[in-house]
């Protein structure tokens, strides 16, 4: 039987991030892995000479842990368009980032889904968001961000047109029920440096990890059945032993391997339809969100205008992200897509190639309230668990949570703790 200093199960962003650290202090890492590839819920897939994101991600370049971990230069980012286009009474109307685009502060003057107050306050949110570190907006108290936003001052057509798709974008709930923490971190985010993709699509990011880790560090096509004690039983018979076990895996699959660990499995879905064109819809490489309140679209982006290497030469790549529930099968999913997407666009939108739909189950964790204070667990002598289901679903996050990991595991074999009580977590 082989046996490891550090077995981690899941080679996604968390599970990468801990086994770097581990190895970088010299201990011998396992990664046991149930896909062919590093990255876990931040994959790409190349179809047809097209680079599709499995499910519609932006990296956000302000992000702490990404800042401080990632090569940015090596991932060969290209920025988004620094704004948001809102589809409102028949119109595209432009949310501008106040900190970059000046210009664009005319055409948001007439945007019609905003009241004159909306926009100074809006203005006022970002400079309040701005002057905030991210310890003080974890420690803000904790609302829901459509009762942050009310108490704001924000009117109901603001917070129905734009404040509502935006949080279905970047959280994928449609009740404005996540955290105002997690609001405030996300808009610091969003408009204090840019969105951008990497030129070979968002799973660049742990592909690029991956590399960095020694050879053969990771097995792939190792599916998890259970951990017991110190062994970890692949479903293929294989036993694998571990001085330290890490479960980095999301809490559906966690709940499979060791039930009852997880606490809470709910985690909210998304689809993402890809479709090809010979022309863009729109000529700015941009969010453009949903403000209608009709309709199962929540947003569409165009990745090949910010990187062309996303589709063929010629070729133009778009998603659309449907966060509502709804019965459609695959086939009608794409139907009422491309029939609401053709009062945006007009007639062309019928021409459209659909190339892929991704339904993701559990795409990120559903959270209630956010706890900054638990990114990993010990849950006995040995056993150690990560990922963003136990904060909030990030890169960020991910991020983070492999790095605390890695230094509970360290810190357990340097102190060994002799009779253990799970009060210690
Ligand atoms: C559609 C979508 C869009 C997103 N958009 C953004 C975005 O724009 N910006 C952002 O910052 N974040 C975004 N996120 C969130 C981000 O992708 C996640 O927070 C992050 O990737 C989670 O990493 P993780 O390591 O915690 O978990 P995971 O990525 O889930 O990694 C867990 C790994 O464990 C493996 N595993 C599970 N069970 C087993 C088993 N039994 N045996 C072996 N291996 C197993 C899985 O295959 C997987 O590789 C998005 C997520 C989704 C799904």
């Amino acid at each position: 039987m082989q046996e490891y200093d550090v077995v981690i199960v899941g080679a996604g962003i968390s599970g990468l991030t801990a086994a770097s650290i581990l190895q970088k202090k010299g201990l011998s890492v396992k990664i046991l892995e149930l896909a062919s590839e590093p990255g876990g819920r931040m994959r790409s897939e190349n179809y047809a000479g097209f680079i599709l994101d499995r499910g519609f991600h932006l990296f956000l370049q302000a992000l702490p842990e990404a800042k401080s971990t990632l090569d940015y230069q090596k991932l060969e980012l290209k920025s988004l368009y620094p704004g948001i286009l809102v589809y409102y009474k028949g119109a595209f109307n432009i949310i501008s980032n106040p900190l970059k685009k000046s210009l664009d502060i005319l055409s948001m003057s007439v945007a019609s889904n905003a009241t004159f107050w909306d926009k100074i306050k809006l203005g006022k949110l970002f400079n309040d968001i701005q002057q905030m570190d991210e310890h003080e907006i974890f420690n803000i108290p904790e609302k829901t961000s459509l009762e942050f936003l009310t108490e704001y001052g924000f009117s109901n057509k603001i917070i129905q047109s734009f404040f509502k798709p935006l949080l279905s974008t970047a959280f994928l709930e449609n009740e404005m029920k996540t955290s105002s923490r997690l609001l405030h971190f996300n808009l610091k985010m969003l408009f204090s440096e840019d969105a951008s993709l990497p030129k070979e699509g968002i799973g660049a990011v742990p592909k690029m990890m991956a590399a960095a880790l020694l050879p053969d560090t990771i097995q792939y096509k190792a599916k998890v059945k259970h951990v017991h004690d110190n062994m970890v039983e692949l479903t293929s018979g294989e036993v694998i032993s571990g001085k330290k076990i890490i479960l980095s895996a999301n809490a559906m699959d966690l709940e499979k391997i060791c039930p009852g660990l997880s606490g809470n499995i709910d985690a909210h879905h998304v689809s993402t339809l890809y479709f090809a064109a010979s022309v863009a819809p729109v000529k700015k490489p941009i969010v453009m969100l949903n403000g209608e309140g009709k309709g199962i679209v929540n947003n569409a982006f165009v990745p090949s205008l910010v990187q062309p290497s996303y589709a063929p030469s010629g070729m133009h790549l778009i998603s659309v992200n449907v966060t509502k529930p709804n019965d459609f099968d695959d086939y009608e999913l794409v139907d009422q897509v491309q029939m609401e997407l053709i009062e945006w666009y007009g007639t062309q939108v019928s021409q459209w190639e659909h190339l892929k739909t991704y339904h993701i189950k559990y795409a990120i964790p559903r959270k209630k309230s956010i706890s900054f204070s638990a990114y990993s667990k010990q849950i006995s002598e040995d056993l150690f668990i990560c990922g963003d289901h136990l904060t909030y679903g990030s890169l960020n996050a991910a991020l983070r949570s492999g790095k605390e990991v890695a230094l509970r595991v360290e810190q357990s074999i340097e102190q060994p703790v002799e009779h253990f009580t799970k009060t210690a977590i």
